[in-house]
């Protein structure tokens, strides 16, 4: 068999795997060997050092290799709850007690003359020494070292397989596989790295831990590597597509800034003109607009969007939940009357579910069918579009687009692109917004692709928000304060964290994945507003969570922003960037279980209006590391130093949502060492000068990306 396709060989047509194995290996993702291979351990074991009886010595961790000579299952004396197991294990230099307690099936697995190995802590009371609670392996027949007597890989495991049923079949595999073709040869011999059929050898089964690091390093490589042409290429790629260059005059534009309620702030000044120049090329933009929430990002998409309309171009400005496109498509509606008399006007819709309207310069709206507002796209008839993903998805393609905003999506493939333009030979100009305050290093390595404006500053007139951090005994003073603001007036966001998640099941459609979900959002939802009605008594408390309809959702919000309801409860799934200028206080429950730069950004959502604000973010634990992590937000108002901070003590993961960032997961974690980065990028430099992108590295890059969903 070639060895190219035993890679993609399914694991049910290897011999040895059978159904029973199948299923489980399913479950964690497993189809084929590469699958199988690439399912890296998480920890190893160390079964390495093996300490003869004789030699233990109290208050060490130590592993022995001995047969059982006796063990019994008892009850405690002093506690008749407590069960005792004590067994006697001999090796040739001696014997040793093993304690168990409350783990009464030890007594049934390991009956007298069973061979295994022991490991654990060994505590020494009057001069005898015994094992406590060890770790045991049996040791197997013929002395096999798959599982033990070495540093045993660890892996993740799911209902039905074992990480020892995963080493069963992993074993032999490597051991068949003569050679592995390696797309990165050069690369990594370039930098020192074994090759990768030695790697995947001593990723599974190493001799040392130093041995495993190396591997994991050199696969790391390969993602951080993989990570950054992704990149370069696309970059590469967008200079050589075209899209329509919009543009006005720019007296024009000027006159369209002055007609706006507000003066806009320094960097969002800058971050326009950045926009605004960019669509002017006849090439497409790809820019990332970072802001915290509250920054005013919006305004900036919507100029451009008029900017295009102006041109006789198309846009589509799209956000991750109804509520947020709700919102935009009422800033635009406004902005139409703020731009009136500067020229032409746009004409606006939306479509979010099931929900379609129009409106047309003048301020006339209508409620149509979203199928018919696709039609009207399709048509050219709408300048722009405004809404969900629900705007493009069903194959929408529009007439002329010419700008595409998204809200919290990093990327916009050229594929999609492409399919959005409907076959014609321009691509739309893509401004992608972010409140997630993104470090340096991972803008680089990660959105390699995109260029970045920044908006820094908050409008002027509002005032700052105050943070302050209540221990779990400062409750009632928290509520007392509440209620002060609420009695004067003032409105409040509780935001709670899921009391627990949905266990991933890959049996289970994205769909009923999402509807569990929901349901445990809404359960969680449910229990803290019930604590603070119970807290506030006198007060009008309303919840928001994914298990709701999108009309029952628009209309608490619109309750909400009315001011009829006093209290709104939500998980942070929901609508970061809401704008509600009367709400001045929020509470976070459990904050220490959110990471600092998610804190920032939901402190954004109070503080918009003329009165300021309170964050009041209660601690869950009492561990003073946690508490000191909470204080730095009472004294950091950047949210990029924040994400600084995260990114140290949490990782990368934390601080963009591993799922939907189309990073893989090795690179991910090692974003933040920025020699690897480093050494990786200059890599990626070389080979590009040099034309060393094989066909076999541009076959990798095509699976990471569909395996992420990058285009
Ligand atoms: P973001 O999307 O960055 O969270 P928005 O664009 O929704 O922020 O802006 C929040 C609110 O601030 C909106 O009501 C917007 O009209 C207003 N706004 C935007 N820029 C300014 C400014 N320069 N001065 C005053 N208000 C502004
Ligand atoms: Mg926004």
């Amino acid at each position: 068999m070639p060895v190219v396709s035993l890679l993609d060989t399914p694991l049910h047509s290897l011999r040895g795997i059978g159904p029973r194995m199948l299923k489980p290996l399913e479950r964690l993702g497993l189809k084929t060997v590469r699958d199988l291979l690439w399912h890296f351990p998480t920890r190893y074991d160390d079964y390495v050092d093996i300490v003869p009886i004789a030699e233990l010595s109290g208050g060490t961790q130590a592993t022995v290799a001995a047969r059982v000579e006796k063990i019994e299952a008892r009850r405690s004396f002093r506690n008749r709850k407590l069960t005792v197991t004590e067994a006697v294990l001999r090796d040739e230099t001696g014997t040793v007690t093993a304690t168990w307690f409350n783990q009464s099936y030890v007594a049934k697995q390991l009956a007298p003359g069973t061979a295994g190995f022991f490991a654990g802590k060994v505590s020494e009371r009057g001069g005898t020494l015994s094992l406590s609670n060890p770790v045991f392996e049996r040791a197997r027949e013929g002395g096999d070292q798959r599982h033990t007597g070495r540093l045993v890989p660890v892996y993740p495991e799911t209902r039905g397989i074992t990480s020892r049923g995963i080493r069963y079949v992993v074993m032999p595999i490597l051991q068949e596989l003569g050679s592995l073709p390696d797309p990165f040869e050069e690369v990594m011999a370039g930098m020192g790295y074994p090759s990768r059929l030695d790697a995947l050898r001593s990723v599974h089964f190493p001799d040392t831990r130093e041995e495993a690091a190396r591997a994991l390093e050199r696969f790391t490589c390969e993602d951080l590597f993989l990570l950054q042409l992704s990149g370069a290429l696309t970059r590469a790629e967008l200079i050589q597509a075209s899209s329509p260059a919009l543009g006005v005059p720019v007296e024009e534009l000027r006159s369209m800034v002055s007609s706006l309620p507000f003066t806009l702030t320094g960097t969002q000044k800058k971050s326009l003109w950045e926009v605004i120049q960019d669509i002017g090329k006849p090439h497409p933009m790809n820019r990332l607009l970072q802001g915290d929430v509250g920054s005013g990002k919006t305004v900036v998409a919507v100029l451009a969007a008029h900017v295009a309309a102006r041109s006789g171009h198309q846009s589509a400005i799209m956000a991750p939940t109804d509520v947020l496109a709700r919102q935009h498509f009422e800033t635009f509606v406004k902005s139409l009357s703020w731009l009136d008399g500067t020229g032409a006007l746009p004409t606006a819709c939306i479509i979010s579910g099931n929900h379609g309207e129009l409106v047309y310069p003048e301020g006339l709206r209508s409620t149509v069918k979203p199928a018919k507002v696709r039609e009207l796209i399709a048509a050219g008839k709408v300048d722009v579009a405004i809404g969900t993903h629900a705007l493009i998805s069903g194959g929408t393609e529009f007439a002329k687009l010419g700008f595409v905003a998204i809200d919290e999506q990093h990327r916009f493939g050229v594929e999609q692109r492409k399919a959005l333009a409907g076959g014609r030979k321009t691509v739309p100009h893509f401004l992608s917004m972010t409140a997630t305050p993104i470090p340096r290093t991972i803008m680089l390595t990660a959105f390699g692709d995109l260029s970045t404006s920044l908006i820094t500053e908050v409008p002027s007139g509002r005032k700052p928000v105050r943070t302050a951090v209540v221990e779990p005994s400062g409750r009632d003073g928290m509520y007392r304060d509440i209620e002060a603001e609420l009695a004067a007036g003032r409105q409040a966001f509780f935001v709670c964290p899921l009391i627990e998640h949905a266990e991933f099941d890959a049996t289970l459609s994205p769909a009923a994945q999402a509807k569990r979900e929901a349901l445990l959002e809404a359960k969680s939802v449910a229990q803290a507003a019930e604590h603070v009605r119970d807290a506030l008594p006198r007060r009008h408390v309303a919840m928001l969570h994914g298990k709701m309809k999108a009309a029952e959702k628009a209309e608490v919000m619109d309750d909400f922003k009315a001011g009829n309801v006093d209290v709104l409860v939500s998980t942070t799934v929901i609508e970061v960037g809401v704008d509600v200028p009367n709400a001045s206080v929020m509470a976070v429950e459990s904050a220490d279980r959110f990471g600092l730069a998610q804190l920032h950004q939901l402190r954004g959502r109070i503080g918009r209006g003329e009165h300021g604000g309170t964050c009041y973010l209660i601690a869950e634990s009492d561990a003073r590391a946690a508490r000191e992590r909470l204080l730095l937000l009472t004294k950091v108002t950047d949210g990029f130093t924040l994400a600084e901070h995260d990114l140290r003590l949490r990782g990368p993961g934390q601080l963009l949502g591993a799922s939907q960032s189309g990073i893989p997961d090795l690179a991910m974690q090692h974003l933040g060492n920025a020699e690897l980065v480093k050494k990786t990028r200059e890599a990626v430099s070389q080979a590009l000068a040099a034309g060393d992108i094989t066909k076999g590295i541009l076959l990798e890059l095509k699976r990471m990306r569909e395996a992420l969903h990058r285009e």
